[in-house]
């Protein structure tokens, strides 16, 4: 909970400030050019919605065809939808959804847009963390970091798992290249390492609608079930590659 509301440290700075001093450049260096162009406005200046990488049946039966047409067409929709209302006029049209994040992060005032600027980030993030037919052993370069930071594979899933079902509320779990080191962080809300100067490389949805028309309360089933057979270990490596 803590991590999730404060709005100032203990050193009595913002959070805004905080990100002034550390956060700006780690999250425009931080963001792969794919986001970037995945994330980017139209010529309208508008925000689209971008295409899923598979079918919406593509991640059954971990992830149903129901669930990925509410959360995908709707959830991430409504995202977008509500950011485009929100900018319309505003200094932050016709900025990137990274100037975006980093200009509202912290700023009470800007709450509306920072969620949903977050959660458009966040979710077409989601989409590349999974694939079908994923989970299994990492890239060799990517499981041989892995093991160094975590002392195995499997530790470093029980860790993923553990952050995803651990995260109260609603969030993600993420891995991240925090400091050059690989770590596993988890965020509430809209949150994302990104604002916290981090790389991600990897994400968890962990909200109950990423989930709950499959497994109700079964939030642990489903992390399982995503880090064992979903998760796109060549997007990982991608995203380290470019740090
Ligand atoms: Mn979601």
């Amino acid at each position: 909970m803590t991590d999730n509301t404060p709005n100032q440290s203990s050193a009595g700075m913002s959070r805004r400030d905080m990100l002034s001093v550390a956060g700006q450049a780690a999250l425009m260096a931080a963001v792969p050019i794919s986001m970037k162009v995945a994330s980017a406005a139209d010529a309208s200046g508008a925000f689209t919605l971008p295409p899923l990488p598979y079918a919406e049946n593509a991640l059954d039966p971990v992830i149903s065809a129901n669930t990925m047409s509410f959360h995908y067409g709707k959830h991430h929709k409504a995202y977008v939808d509500n950011l485009n209302k929100a900018i319309a006029g505003t200094e932050f049209a016709g900025q990137s959804l990274e100037q975006i994040i980093a200009a509202t992060y912290g700023k009470p005032e800007r709450t509306g847009i920072y969620n949903n600027a977050a959660q458009d980030w966040n979710h077409t993030f989601y989409w590349k963390s999974l694939k079908p037919g994923g989970g299994g052993d990492p890239p060799a370069a990517l499981k041989q970091k892995l093991e160094a930071a975590f002392g195995s594979l499997d530790a470093f899933r029980k860790e993923l798992a553990t952050a995803a079902t651990t995260q109260f509320g609603s969030g993600w779990a993420w891995l991240v290249l925090d400091g050059g080191k690989l770590a596993v962080q988890k965020t509430g809300n809209a949150d994302s390492p990104l604002v916290l100067g981090k790389k991600p490389l990897l994400t968890i949805d962990v909200w109950e609608h990423a989930y709950y028309l499959d497994y109700q309360n079964r939030r642990p089933d489903y992390a399982s079930g995503v880090i064992d057979k979903l998760l796109n270990w060549d997007f990982a490596a991608e995203n380290l590659a470019s740090a």
